[in-house]
């Protein structure tokens, strides 16, 4: 790596990437590619010489970004948001541009420091009780991904349990959620061992907003208990993914507390809303809780990947994660002073990803963070009013945060499905906006999620106006 030419190429790709996104609006949001495509534009093999930086620019133009979906394009309204911004694209330039690998505290203390530092500053913005902090006697700890927080704080609720009951016994073992529960759960506590009949998924429904009922837990639980099961994790969700519902965290917790069950708290999406004082409440309860995690990847201006986990009892996560062979071994690691996340999650090798959290928070400021989710939420507030004023149309779930759930009315019940699906197919196909699904109680619902960092108001006028064209159509063709 040459320091000139280093300076000289990133300059170029910055460059690159700035005009990508002054032209990105310009692109159809959702990539218009045939499966297969990229084969036409690559040889088939590895070229033998280097090639000039000029040429693969040109290849990414001209191949790459008509194949993108693009996210960071202010017309995309579709999953959840990955939110990117400048602080955040520095933040993750630091991380990659250094390249420290600080499994354990000696591989880089600055990192391990920084993560533990980053940790507690995010869980007081969050005002998680002092137990889930390294200064209360808990912490935190930085992945890619809520799967992976979710399988670490299962395999830690899963150890814990069975070195008391016996290991033999992991097949007893079951977990909770609801069915809106993101499918990150149902894959984790495979990966886990427990087996696929020992999932609970609990049902839900329109009459509570989608939200886990706390008795359903308890009857299911005392049922599995009945019949020689042992209960061991809850997962209750703060903004689910289909339509943002939020389970009751403090009746949750007591029916764990109750069944000495582990509570994780999924607030991939919403949990960043929760730096904001009108919205903490969602996190009420939160102190009966074992772990949460939230992603600052989807919502908080910090650029893919990033996700916080904070647990109350660290050591659970060194007793079933720690490795320790002789080639790690150091007197750091040994005299037990020192914190070395690789025990903390999967793998070994791991990002310094604290370095980029830590620019987004300092660059940013509690401030304008705030500032931010707020102004996404009046996005989705103009959008949802939208809505509510054209009668062939309808809110679907009531909305909590920047995600509206909404569809056009069928006149038979029956025929909702198809309507909305050859609406949001029209309104996706047509390029100048990208929105996804789901299906809740049975009802196909449209999914409008605001929170591209590039979106303003005149977005999602224009978004409504489209879906209004769109809507013309689909009812014309459809004779209503
Ligand atoms: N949990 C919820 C509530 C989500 O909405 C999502 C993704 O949208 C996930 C978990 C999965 O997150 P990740 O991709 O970080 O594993």
């Amino acid at each position: 790596l040459d320091p000139q030419s280093f300076s000289e190429e990133s300059k170029m790709v910055v460059d690159f990437i700035a005009d990508y996104y002054r032209n990105v609006e310009k692109y159809p949001v959702q990539s218009q590619v045939d499966p297969g495509y990229l084969m036409h534009h690559c040889p088939d093999t590895a070229p033998y010489c280097p090639e000039p930086l000029e040429t693969i620019l040109k290849d990414v133009s001209d191949s790459i970004i008509p194949g993108l979906t693009h996210w960071q394009s202010p017309n995309f309204f579709g999953y959840f948001q990955a939110n990117a911004s400048t602080a955040g694209f520095l933040g993750e330039m630091l991380c990659t541009g250094l390249n420290v690998v600080g499994f354990n505290w000696i591989a880089s203390p600055a990192a391990t420091e920084l993560e533990s530092i980053v940790m507690d500053w995010v869980g007081k913005m969050l005002m998680l009780p002092p137990s889930f902090l390294f200064s209360g006697g808990g912490g935190g700890v930085l992945h890619g991904s809520t799967c992976e927080a979710i399988i670490c704080s299962l395999a830690a609720a899963r150890d814990k349990v069975l070195k008391k009951i016996g290991h033999h016994k992991i097949t007893k073992l079951v977990v909770y959620g609801s069915d809106q529960t993101h499918s990150t759960l149902q894959k984790a506590s495979k990966l886990v061992g427990i087996p696929t009949s020992n999932f609970r998924s609990l049902p839900t429904s329109f009459s509570n907003d989608f939200a886990l009922c706390p008795d359903d837990v308890r009857t299911a639980m005392e049922e599995d208990i009945g019949a020689g099961l042992v209960p061991l994790f809850l997962c209750a969700t703060v903004g689910t993914t289909a339509s943002g519902a939020v389970d009751p965290l403090e009746a949750l917790g007591h029916v764990a507390k109750d069944f000495k069950v582990w509570l994780h708290i999924d607030a991939a999406y919403a949990g960043s809303a929760c730096i904001c004082p009108e919205f903490r409440h969602h996190l009420n309860g939160v102190e009966l809780a074992h772990s949460i995690s939230m992603n600052p990847h989807k919502w908080l201006l910090t650029n893919m990947d990033c996700c916080c986990l904070w647990i109350k009892e660290p050591k659970l996560f060194v007793d079933s994660l720690s490795t320790a062979p002789e080639y790690l071994r150091n007197n750091a690691s040994e005299s037990k002073k020192v914190i070395d996340y690789k025990d903390w999650q999967i793998a070994l090798s791991r990002r310094f990803r604290a370095i980029k959290v830590w620019v987004v928070i300092r660059r940013h400021g509690l401030d304008n963070l705030m500032f931010h989710i707020r102004s996404d939420v009046n996005l989705a507030k103009r959008f949802e009013a939208h809505v509510a004023k054209d009668p062939r149309f309808e809110v679907v779930v009531p909305r909590r945060f920047a995600l509206v759930c909404f569809r056009l009315r069928p006149k038979e019940e029956g025929e909702g499905t198809e309507l909305n699906s050859r609406l949001l197919m029209a309104v996706n196909g047509s390029g100048g906006a990208f929105m996804t699904h789901a299906v809740v109680g049975g009802i196909y619902i449209i999914r409008c999620a605001i929170g591209s960092t590039l979106t303003e108001t005149r977005h999602v006028n224009s978004l409504w106006k489209l879906i209004q064209e769109k809507a013309q159509l689909v009812l014309q063709e459809s004779g209503l």
